[in-house]
């Protein structure tokens, strides 16, 4: 296991539905039909989130991991100004994770004794 891959989150129930999320290196494997390199994809058949990983930062990971759940949100509850507008749910996306571990709402760094699967706080 590399280091920071506890930090990474596995599963997230995006208002009562839960997805996977798994980390692949090759940008390609990312989109789950293969068609075109992406950062994140949600697919809301499957219910699986795939984000590009290949050692970037946490904090960069986390960006798009939190992009892919606001695609579930606005999939979920028909966010119909957040689907004609992706800019707006990609500037969402950053400035919310910014927050979150500027914030320490949510903490990327790693510490001695913390074994938790999750990056959210208690
Ligand atoms: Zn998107």
């Amino acid at each position: 296991m590399e280091k920071g891959d506890q930090m990474k989150i596995k599963n997230v129930n995006i208002i009562g539905h839960n997805y996977s999320i798994e980390y692949v290196n090759n940008p390609a494997e990312v989109d789950i039909y293969k068609r075109e390199s992406l950062w994140g994809q949600i697919d809301y058949w499957t219910k699986t989130i795939r984000v590009y990983d290949n050692g970037r930062t946490l904090e960069d990971i986390y960006e798009t991991v939190l992009h892919e759940i606001i695609e579930g949100l606005k999939q979920e509850l028909n966010l119909q100004s957040l689907k004609d507008n992706h800019d707006d749910l990609t500037l969402l996306a950053i400035g919310l994770s910014d927050t979150l571990i500027r914030n320490n709402i949510v903490q990327l760094k790693e510490s001695e004794n913390d074994n938790r699967d999750c990056t959210s706080k208690d």
